[in-house]
This record gives structure tokens, C-alpha cells and sequence, in this order.
């Protein structure tokens, strides 16, 4: 009896010395583009109010404006600012010094998503052609774990991320912008049939076919790390539409919703799957007009955002500290959630440990 009594307590002391995170899935989403003024402040008064970006000006202000900024953000992003600001984490509200930023002094895509996932800053990836990348990223390292090899699929509207996470090499399932979904699944047949016969607004797959493709291909073969990468923010700001901006942002985050409301009415994903949201780059604010714009010429492109939602995260909203994450920290923290240790052949900066320390403490 006493025996027994022993290994228990031996055991138990064990389990808290070594605890596991509990998260078993993960799913990370990306926006292209989106700036941290409007995630945390919403619609911004001095794009809203100018005629030259809001063709729709009524519409636009009375879907998204409010003169309090908690009420307005809110409205742009419901599930951001319900559910997740309730039961997750938001880092980079810069009006309250808390900063997220590239570490990639170029501040558009491609060298975005590759600090993103290669927890590297590589100098050399400096272009968004469509260049095979040479860096291991985590999805890939992920794909060779245990349990993991096949359960990790990408879908993306821009076509260049099959180059971005290198899906010769890595072996991860990609499917972007016109590759067509060849599966016997019924509904990933009609969604492939609607993205042929779209108008391509932005010249991409619209984000919505992006978004119904990874959800159904999520219903139908239950992979364990999922990534939708979303781009229609990122074009209508190009584009100087701000109305099509925010429209776009509020789709986005509502598919979030319907997703995180999948995850969780599903026994293979509920409270054992953490989400992750965040954005490649940011874009101008200082000099209004550049809101439009971003890369290394305008200075404040490198401002980004995190959002994280999942059962290892502490349930602690808005982060209102003083602090400065960056973009490359996230590879580290998507392997540390799976109880994994990111390693390549090249130097990967340490993870975020406040977004999943929750469950050690
Ligand atoms: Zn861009």
C-alpha cells in the first residue's frame, strides 16, 4: 500500500515538473496586411471620413463606426474582441506599449511569412518571386514529428506560398489560389467547381473559397496543424479601397469564428486546439496616406499583431503591459504548443512562452 502510495506521489511530482501543454492541434490563420491601428483601434476616422478611400461612405460608417474605440473595434472584429479578447490573448496595442514587430527589415510578404515560420530573419529572402525557399519552417519540422506525418495542410489564397513553404521539399499538403482540390469529398468538389468560375476580384482566389476549402478539408481528413492564409485586406489597402479593406477584415474574422465554432463543437478539436492569428506585415499611419502602403520605406510597416486562443492560454485579454515581441518568435511558440523544440540549420529566435505557459502554472 505504501508502495503504491509512493509511485503516485512520485509520479505526480513528475507530471508537474514535465507538464505537457494540452494542446494536440493547432490552427493558424493570417491577414494579410492588416494593420494593428484598425485590430485594436477599429475603423480609422481619418481614412473612414476621406472620400478618395471610402467610395461607400454612409454604408461604410454605419457598418463600422462608433465614436468610442472600444465599441468600434468591436464591430470590425466581433470574434477578436468577444471571444478571444474573453478567453485568449491580443498582443500589440502600441498606444499602450505593447509592440509586436518584424524582425525582417523588408516589411512585405514573402519575408514575412518566412520569419513567420522559419523563426528566422533571413537578409537573403528579400523578393516575393516565386522562389523555392531554402529555410526548414516549422510546419515541415512539424510533419516529421510522431502522429504528425500527413496531418499538416496549408491553404492560401496568394499563389506563392507553395514557393514560401517550399511543398517540394517539405512534404506538407499546399493548395493555393487555382490549384485545383482533387478529392472525392463532395463538397470540396463543388468548392472546387465555384473557384474556377470566379470573377477573381483581387486576381487571386477569393478568401472565401480559401476559407471553405480549408474547413471542409478539415471535416474530411482532420489534419493537426492547419494554415489558411488570407489576402484580400492586403490588396484592397493597395488598391486604396478602405471600405473593401474593412469588408474584407470583418469576413475574415467572422470565418475565424465560424472555424473556432467548428473546433470547438468537434471531439477531435474541442479545448485541445489552440488558434493562432496574426499578419505578414503592417502598413503606413504616421503620414495618413500610406496606410495603403508598406515595405522598408515606410517606416512604420513593421508593426504587427498576435492574437492566441487555445487551452495552454491564459485567458487574459488585451495585453496592457509594456512589452516587444517579434514575428520570429512565432515558429518556436506554434512547436513549444505541441510540446515540440523547433530546430533547423539555421538560428531560431526563442518562443513566446506567456502564450502557452498557462497550464504550467
Ligand atoms: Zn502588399
Amino acid at each position: 500500500m505504501k508502495g503504491i502510495y509512493l509511485t503516485i506521489l512520485l509520479f505526480v511530482t513528475t507530471t508537474l515538473a514535465f507538464a505537457q501543454n494540452k494542446t494536440e492541434n493547432l490552427v493558424i490563420v493570417t491577414m494579410d496586411g492588416m494593420r494593428w491601428e484598425e485590430i485594436f483601434g477599429g475603423a480609422d476616422s481619418a481614412i473612414l471620413y476621406n472620400k478618395k478611400f471610402t467610395k461607400d461612405s454612409s454604408g461604410t460608417i454605419g457598418n463600422f463606426w462608433n465614436a468610442d474605440a472600444v465599441e468600434r473595434r468591436k464591430k470590425l472584429f466581433p470574434f477578436l474582441w468577444s471571444t478571444v479578447a474573453a478567453q485568449g490573448q491580443l498582443y500589440g496595442n502600441r498606444w499602450l506599449n505593447n509592440k509586436v514587430n518584424n524582425a525582417n527589415l523588408f516589411f512585405f510578404s514573402y519575408p514575412g511569412y518566412n520569419e513567420i515560420f522559419t523563426g528566422y530573419p533571413d537578409t537573403s529572402v528579400n523578393s516575393n518571386d516565386k522562389i523555392w525557399n531554402k529555410n526548414t519552417n516549422v510546419l515541415e519540422f512539424i510533419n516529421l514529428q510522431k502522429n504528425y506525418k500527413g496531418k499538416v495542410a496549408a491553404f492560401s489564397s496568394w499563389d506563392v506560398f507553395p514557393y514560401i513553404l517550399n511543398d517540394q521539399r517539405s512534404g506538407i499538403f499546399v493548395n493555393s489560389d487555382v490549384d485545383t482540390l482533387k478529392f472525392k469529398d463532395p463538397s470540396l468538389k463543388l468548392i472546387n467547381d465555384m473557384q474556377l468560375l470566379t470573377s477573381r476580384p483581387i486576381g487571386v482566389r477569393p478568401d472565401v473559397f480559401t476559407y471553405f476549402a480549408a474547413r471542409e478539408y478539415m471535416k474530411a481528413y482532420e489534419p493537426k496543424v492547419l494554415y489558411i492564409a488570407f489576402d484580400e485586406t492586403d490588396d484592397f489597402a493597395h488598391e486604396g479601397e478602405y471600405d473593401q479593406y474593412l469588408k474584407s477584415a470583418h469576413a475574415e474574422d467572422a470565418m475565424i469564428a465560424d472555424l473556432w465554432n467548428y473546433i470547438q463543437s468537434t471531439s477531435k478539436y474541442k479545448n485541445k486546439t489552440t488558434l493562432k492569428v496574426t499578419c505578414d506585415h503592417g502598413r503606413g499611419n504616421e503620414i495618413k496616406n500610406n496606410w495603403q502602403h508598406h515595405g522598408s520605406k515606410v517606416e512604420d510597416a513593421g508593426q504587427i499583431w498576435i492574437a492566441a486562443i487555445g487551452p495552454d492560454t491564459a485567458p487574459t485579454g488585451e495585453i496592457k503591459t509594456t512589452g516587444l515581441l517579434y514575428q520570429m518568435q512565432l515558429a518556436a511558440t506554434f512547436a513549444a504548443l505541441l510540446n515540440f523544440t523547433f530546430t533547423a540549420d539555421h538560428p531560431i529566435a526563442a518562443p513566446i512562452v506567456s502564450i502557452y505557459k498557462y497550464s504550467k502554472s
